[in-house]
């Protein structure tokens, strides 16, 4: 994959480019720039096995290029990670929370799929609101939504039904924040990183399942 990043700028002067990816090299003025941006850039890239060069014409702008292999995961680890696949239990009801709707209908398509019956709610309001209704094995929910989100479901359920809170799994990894980190780690609520795959969903349902 070639992915090119250009911008109408002066460009780089071509004295400058060879110096660009040096850690704490910068051309701004001291306290303006650490110098690490393109640095940084070029270790994560790197680390997957890619590269990243800058063409700069003078007076033209800049145009980084960034080259990264596209390659099938490793026959071995594809093999580890169905041989760990649990039985499967079907028929339990899961509800989904996200305010994404796309991300909610295809869990809620793959779950469906593997036998069970899925109801999706777009927030932690509307999720608690149908708890009050009637109860689930299981709950997916997303941490970041508008009105009541993640932690604020955590919360009510702590109060209200704190029997719900082992059958609750978080999807994580949209936020940066250590604030998320910090609330998963003081709960001990269980997650699940996003992106994620549709093996890894099963197996998190599935071991939450079997335990209850
Ligand atoms: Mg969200």
């Amino acid at each position: 994959v070639v992915l090119r990043v250009a911008d109408t700028g002066p460009g780089i002067p071509a004295e400058v480019q060879p110096r660009i990816f040096e850690p704490f090299f910068t051309t701004k003025p001291p306290a303006q720039g650490t110098g690490l941006g393109l640095s940084i850039c070029q270790g994560i890239i790197e680390g997957h096995g890619g590269s990243i060069r800058v063409e700069s014409p003078p007076g033209e702008g800049a145009v980084f290029v960034i080259e990264l292999p596209v390659e099938a995961p490793p026959v071995a680890e594809r093999a580890g990670r169905a041989a760990e696949a649990l039985p499967s239990v079907r028929g339990r009801t899961i509800l989904v929370v996200d305010d994404e709707p796309e991300i909610a209908a295809v869990l809620a398509e793959m779950l469906s799929t593997d036998g069970h019956e899925v109801e999706t709610a777009a927030n932690g309001r509307i999720a608690l609101a149908r708890l009050r209704e009637r109860t689930y094995d299981l709950i997916l929910s997303d941490l970041r939504m508008p009105d009541l989100d993640g932690a604020g479901l955590y919360r009510e359920l702590e109060r209200e039904r704190p029997e719900l809170l082992s059958r609750l799994i978080f999807l994580t990894g949209d936020e940066l924040g250590g604030e998320t980190t910090e609330f998963l780690q003081r709960t001990g609520a269980q997650a699940l990183a996003k992106p994620f795959d549709a093996d890894d969903v099963r197996r998190v349902v599935q071991r939450v399942l079997l335990a209850r």
